[in-house]
């Protein structure tokens, strides 16, 4: 049995496709049911639904053999002893820094000011500003990160940009992108010794069906 994460929304969509390509469909609709173990038309490939960030710890101890999750969840701090053979390309997005339209952001730091940063992502935070040479507070935050800045719990936000739209409606700016971020698929390194076969083709499949920008 090859058991793979998934994520409920983007990535679980988003990856449809490229098991389609490896002949594998799931053939139950995760948002008609509460199963977390999904049969798949392939009697020996299951899919089971994580929280996003559950998806490293669940590959990493053998919990599942492969899993897709963002680049932000394993640099923020799950890639400990996973293969990472692909960037599939999917859920794209970028880890920015978002402020109130009014805030300026360029004089505050050219300043030298303490800035307070609302944020789930702690670790790429504290690496990117102290890159800068910026000081920050870090607050940790769970979700609803834009409220931050508009509440005044703080002047500054790490958050995923997709469209701008969330952004925008929030009377946010973006002013700086940290990086790109799209999913990677992550494999447990003893499932791909000992299930090599079946493991590759999945890979290979994939590899062939990621999408071109
Ligand atoms: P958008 O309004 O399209 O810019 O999307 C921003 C909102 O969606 C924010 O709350 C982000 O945290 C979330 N988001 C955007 N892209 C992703 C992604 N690839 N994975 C997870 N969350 C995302």
């Amino acid at each position: 049995m090859i058991t793979l994460a998934l994520s409920k929304g983007r990535i679980f969509d988003e990856t449809l496709p490229l098991l389609a390509a490896a002949g594998i469909e799931v053939t139950e609709d995760p948002d008609k049911s509460r199963k977390l173990i999904l049969a798949t038309t392939r009697p020996d490939v299951r899919v089971v639904l994580v929280r996003a960030s559950d998806v490293p710890t669940y590959v990493q101890y053998g919990g599942a053999d492969l899993g897709v999750t963002g680049l932000d969840v394993l640099l923020e701090g799950g890639n400990q002893g996973l293969y990472q053979p692909l960037d599939l390309r999917i859920a794209a997005c970028r880890l920015s820094v978002a402020v109130r339209a009014d805030y300026d952001y360029a004089s505050a730091v050219k300043q030298g000011s303490r800035l307070t940063v609302a944020t789930k992502y702690v670790n790429l935070s504290r690496n990117f500003f102290a890159s800068k040479g910026v000081h920050v507070d870090l607050i940790k935050l769970y979700g609803s990160m834009e409220l931050a800045p508009l509440t005044g719990l703080a002047d500054a936000i790490v958050d995923l940009v997709s469209t701008g739209n969330t952004l925008k409606a929030n009377h946010l700016v973006e002013v700086e992108r940290i990086m790109d971020i799209s999913a990677r698929l992550v494999v447990n390194q003893a499932a791909l010794k000992l299930k090599q076969a079946p493991i590759r083709r999945i890979l290979d499949a994939f590899a062939s069906a990621i999408p071109q920008s």
